[in-house]
């Protein structure tokens, strides 16, 4: 459906070249169209609604008389609106605790330990940081070993506890680990589950309000569609997250998820993941996504 928005809303517009400026009647078909496209791309109701009248606003009375192709015109106030909807300018972490701390949520799946690994090699290969790798799920033994395998492959350090069935503990002392040893970056992994459930909620609080971490990321599968709208709300109750990473991106998703979360919890997405290798980590540029949803 977004494929081909870009040439849909020129084709539109076509009729419109030298008729004058953009109506509230003329404009009405071709946000109709651009609506029902957000809608196929998991944005959620209000939000496709009040986009679509911001772009109206914006829209009417624009002059196309001296436009060559109206369309386009219409296509950059809509680029420009989605920009501006998922958080306008890029946003980074802050890193600047010493050592920082950083905490990853989000559901089992969702990608949290790849990411963990995507994100120190980043800040080691990238900003030149020295990065530990804490291993908070007490529950899986293999979800620790997993990150023992990451932290090999890329040559970061991984602190566990396997006698220990307290993260709240583990994540503390990994922490004063860190500082003994000069690590400047700790990224601490946690427990996911497959779906939001009281305990896992309150399992993480209680590792965030001891580790008191700078950044608090939430890690969200882009193909969860409007599932991972619910799952941000659940975890941004619970924890104020400081920005979100969009995983999966690689895969078939328009990513209209971006949109539907920042609208939702007001959270900037940080960084999205494209792929199962380490350095398949970007940094989230607002503009570059609007483009790709767009087509
Ligand atoms: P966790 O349970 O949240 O820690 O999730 P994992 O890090 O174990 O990831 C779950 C699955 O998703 C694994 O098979 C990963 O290889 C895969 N995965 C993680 N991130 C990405 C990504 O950006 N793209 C793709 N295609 N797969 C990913």
């Amino acid at each position: 459906m977004f494929n081909n928005l870009s040439e849909k809303l020129d084709k539109a517009f076509h009729v419109l070249k030298g008729h004058g400026k953009i109506t509230e009647v003329n404009v009405a078909d071709t946000l109709k169209e651009v609506r029902r496209a957000l809608l196929d791309a998991d944005v959620n109701f209000k939000t496709a609604k009040d986009f679509t009248t911001k772009v109206k606003e914006k829209a009417i009375g624009q002059d196309v008389l001296t436009t060559l192709q109206p369309g386009q015109l219409l296509v950059k106030i809509v680029k420009d609106e989605l920009t501006e909807l998922m958080g306008g300018d890029v946003s980074g972490v802050n890193l600047s605790g010493n050592p920082t701390v950083i905490l990853m949520s989000g559901l089992q799946g969702s990608g949290k330990t790849t990411f963990s690994g995507k994100l120190a090699n980043f800040l080691k290969t990238k900003k030149n940081k020295n990065p530990l790798l804490v291993a908070c799920d007490v529950y899986r033994p293999a979800a620790i070993n997993q990150l023992h395998i990451v932290g090999d492959q890329i040559g970061v350090e991984v602190y566990s506890e396997l006698a220990n069935n307290n993260p709240v503990e583990i994540s503390v002392n990994a922490i004063k680990y860190a500082k003994e040893k000069g690590y400047n970056v700790v990224i601490v992994d946690t427990a996911g589950r497959l779906a939001v459930d009281e305990e896992m909620m309150t399992e993480i609080a209680n590792v965030h309000k001891a580790i008191q971490p700078l950044e608090t990321l939430f890690v969200v599968d882009a193909m969860t569609g409007q599932d991972a709208v619910n799952t941000a709300k659940a975890f941004n109750e619970r924890l104020n997250f400081d920005g979100v990473i969009l995983t999966k991106l690689d895969g078939d998703t328009r990513g209209g998820a971006a949109i539907s979360i920042k609208s939702v919890v007001n959270k900037p997405i940080k960084f999205v993941g494209t792929g199962e290798k380490m350095d398949a980590i970007d940094v989230f540029y607002p503009s570059r996504m609007a483009e790709r949803i767009l087509g």
